[in-house]
């Protein structure tokens, strides 16, 4: 069983409102907000509400819920601005534990669109 909500986590903590966001979307499943120090001109994460440290940490109850992930981050890339695919697009990388770059211990997708070049990413 994975755990609600963790108090001493930075994203639980943006999902309470107990730190302010610059919100993208919210509803019952999922926060999206700006990300503090983008890397591309439209640079913001989707997370789901429910508290998991990762992608590691996913079973197969969590597939619907990622699945409707993944269906709400094009929607969002264009509504904030993305150029319409295939000119345009998007990338959306997911940090994975130490090697895999992740910061942050709440399971959270970049999504990072706009011209080139980036920061990174
Ligand atoms: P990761 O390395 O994949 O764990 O990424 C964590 C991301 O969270 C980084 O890109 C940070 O810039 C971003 N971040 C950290 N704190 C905040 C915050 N308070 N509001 C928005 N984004 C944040
Ligand atoms: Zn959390």
């Amino acid at each position: 069983m994975s755990q609600q909500f963790d108090p001493n986590c930075l994203f639980c903590k943006i999902v309470s409102g107990a730190i302010p966001s610059k919100k993208v979307f919210e509803d019952e499943e999922f926060l999206a907000f700006h990300d503090i120090n983008p890397w591309a001109p439209i640079h913001f994460l989707i997370i789901p509400k429910l508290h998991l440290p990762s992608m590691a940490q996913l079973e197969a109850e969590h597939a619907q819920m990622m699945g409707r992930l993944m269906v709400l981050a094009p929607k969002l890339a264009l509504e904030q601005g993305a150029s319409p695919y295939p000119q345009g697009g998007f990338r959306v990388v997911c940090n994975t534990g130490s090697h895999g770059g992740q910061e942050v211990h709440h399971l959270h997708m970049h999504v990072l669109a706009g011209p080139k070049p980036w920061v990174r990413g």
